[in-house]
């Protein structure tokens, strides 16, 4: 299938990442979001963006201009993606939300347009059981910021076909990602991997096993990572990380996963990280 449109569902953190760089490869995007505050943040945010990579030199000013003029907004899904050949759905991470929004866009779109989700921990194959298209439906797990990272996660769920996945391996492709094939198991490879990790750096903290600092230094200066794992937790928010350890744990059934009592605590005590301005360091 040749893909021309593309609806984002969703204009936060990923989705406005997501319609920009949709966008400037030169797809018509409509940008979809609950409410109009939400779609202007997305938009302003799309602009400073695009503004930083004139100013970089990577764009010109008449790219800026034309992949703005190619991205179009609305507050209501069933006028905004009836006439899309893909949606890529990036609204909040909670079960109920998407299978709301993918009764409504099952209902609404072309029988023929792909249906893809951002989820970072939800499984594709429930997400497709809910729609009378579970071979036009599949994983597209991005990375933040969108328009910096390559890797994108092409997850298949067990009815997702062939076709399918290739037109959506070749359109990855055309936004300059580096397509992964990943079968839908939980957490995907990124968080299977990335969080257990994490998880292990938080056990060493509450086993007093060596500072905060001592343990991001080993794996920056030991294994060339960019920034230690409790910094990265920090920025994930430990709220979330304890939500994918609890996915790994219910849905694998094995106990290595079990997420670590200091992370459970801290995310009582709300310490979430950057976004509540306390986590494992201050900010
Ligand atoms: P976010 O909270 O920044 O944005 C979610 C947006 O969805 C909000 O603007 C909200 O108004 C909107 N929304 C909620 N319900 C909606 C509905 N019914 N219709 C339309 N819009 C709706 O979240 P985010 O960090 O951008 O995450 C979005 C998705 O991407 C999640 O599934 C998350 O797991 C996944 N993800 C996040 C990251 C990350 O680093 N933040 C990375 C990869 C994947």
């Amino acid at each position: 299938m040749n893909i021309r449109s593309i609806a984002v569902i969703g204009g936060g953190t990923m989705g406005n990442g997501i319609a920009h760089v949709a966008a400037q490869h030169g797809y018509d995007v409509t940008l979809i979001d609950v409410s109009q505050a939400a779609v202007d943040k997305a938009i302003s945010t799309i602009t400073a963006n695009l503004d930083r990579q004139v100013k970089k030199e990577v764009l010109t000013s008449a790219d800026r201009d034309a992949t703005l003029a190619r991205i179009s907004t609305s507050t209501s899904i069933e006028q905004g993606a009836q006439g899309a050949d893909l949606v890529i759905e990036a609204a909040s991470e909670r079960l109920e939300i998407k299978q709301q929004i993918f009764a409504t866009l099952d209902a609404v779109c072309k029988p023929e347009a792909i249906l893809a989700s951002n989820t970072s921990s939800i499984s594709i194959t429930t997400l497709a059981a809910g729609t009378k298209r579970p071979d036009k439906f599949i994983g597209m797990h991005f990375f933040n910021p969108v328009p910096v990272m390559k890797l994108c996660e092409i997850i298949r769920g067990l009815a997702t076909s062939d076709e399918t996945y290739a037109t959506i391996k070749a359109l990855a492709e055309g936004l300059s990602k580096v397509p992964v094939e990943v079968q839908d198991y939980p957490g995907f490879i990124s968080n299977r991997i990335l969080m257990p990790m994490i998880n292990e750096a938080v056990y060493c903290v509450m086993e007093g096993i060596a500072s905060i600092e001592d343990i991001d230094t080993v794996m920056k200066l030991g294994m060339a990572h960019p920034m230690g794992p409790l910094t990265l937790a920090d920025f994930i928010g430990l709220d979330v990380c304890l939500s994918i350890m609890e996915v790994l744990h219910d849905g694998l059934g094995d106990s290595k996963y079990r997420p670590c009592p200091l992370l459970r605590k801290m995310v009582a005590a709300g310490h979430l990280g950057r976004k509540s301005g306390k986590g494992f360091y201050a900010y």
